[in-house]
């Protein structure tokens, strides 16, 4: 049976070590701020938002929650990132994903001060997490799985790492991430996605499988040798009349089954989800550091 990988435990230790930074900051006189936006009044995004304000207080962060009518045009949006730039007190800035249908999110994400841009998703810090760059900002999930490794003490260096999705938020940075030329990255990284042949043959070629695809339980034990590391980025909703919601919250990962033959595997909810949040509140701390030239 596999090493279960406890993401709220690792956060937790990632919150102790941010405790002290932001202590350090403050005796400075500086506090740490994020301010996060939600156009529109999607449930799951406003949940997402409460969630982050709630820790940006637990840690003594100065927290901005600005809550705009679904009407928002892009052109209005645009002056709230523009002002929040220029706010000093302001260190992070996150624009709550997805928008409304008339806001294009790229354009929102090129009117941050990349300075600011804690998601990591502005093309100047992709370009710099490209180049291997250590200043830039680098989105939080990515970031918050290689954490996970690191502290479960699971070598990457050399290994062969197989990313499932090649999105802009996990896949792709992902991948930039693991084969940078470093002590916490430098592995062999293939990625595969929904035009990819012979996906199982490669999936099973992996001695660390990252799934990030958004479907259901989609691996299975045959796509896994024994001995794998899985990290399951996926959070889906399947109906379960059971429960009192009426669904429960699955990943990308038939756990049962795969954590038979995996030496290590993270579960859904409580592996991915948690990091991701602390990844956000270390980037936004990252972020003040550089502004106060710190
Ligand atoms: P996305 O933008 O929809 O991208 C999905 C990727 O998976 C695409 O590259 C797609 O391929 C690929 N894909 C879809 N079905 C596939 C299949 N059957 N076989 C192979 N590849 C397939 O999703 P995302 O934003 O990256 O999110 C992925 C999952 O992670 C979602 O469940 C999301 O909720 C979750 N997530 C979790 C966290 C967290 O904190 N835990 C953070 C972000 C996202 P194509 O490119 O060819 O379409």
């Amino acid at each position: 049976m596999a090493k279960l990988i406890d993401g709220r435990a690792i956060a937790e230790k990632v919150y102790v070590d941010l405790r002290r930074d932001i202590a350090a900051l403050k005796s400075k006189g500086i506090m740490p701020g994020l301010a996060v936006i939600l156009v529109g009044d999607n449930p799951v995004s406003r949940a997402y938002v409460r969630s982050k304000d709630k820790m940006c207080r637990d840690l003594g962060l100065h927290s901005v929650k600005l809550e705009l009518p679904g009407s928002t045009t892009e052109s209005e949006l645009i002056a709230h990132v523009e002002e929040l730039n220029r706010d000093r007190t302001i260190h992070g800035i996150l624009v709550q994903s997805p928008p409304p249908k008339q806001i294009d999110e790229a354009a929102i994400v090129r009117g941050l001060d990349p300075r600011k841009d804690v998601d990591g998703f502005h093309p100047e810090n992709i370009a710099k997490l490209a180049l291997g760059d250590p200043a830039g900002l680098v989105p939080c999930t990515p970031l918050g799985v290689q954490r996970l490794l690191i502290e479960s003490k699971i070598d990457i260096g050399g290994a062969h790492v197989v990313i499932l999705g090649r999105s802009m938020i996990v896949g792709k940075p992902l991948a930039l991430l693991l084969m940078q030329k470093n002590k916490n990255a430098d592995a062999t990284v293939t990625v595969v996605h929904s035009r990819s042949l012979n996906l199982a043959e490669i999936t099973r070629s992996a001695d660390i499988l990252i799934a990030a695809i958004g479907q259901a339980n989609f691996v299975k034990a045959e796509h896994v040798r024994d001995g794998v590391v899985v990290v399951d980025v996926g959070i889906n909703r399947v109906e379960d009349a059971t429960t009192e919601r009426g669904y429960r919250l699955v990943g990308d990962v038939a756990f049962e089954e795969v954590s038979k033959k995996a030496a290590a595997i993270t579960p859904v909810p409580g592996g991915v989800g948690p990091m991701t949040i602390a990844m956000l509140m270390s980037n936004t701390v990252k972020a003040c550091r550089a502004i106060n030239s710190i």
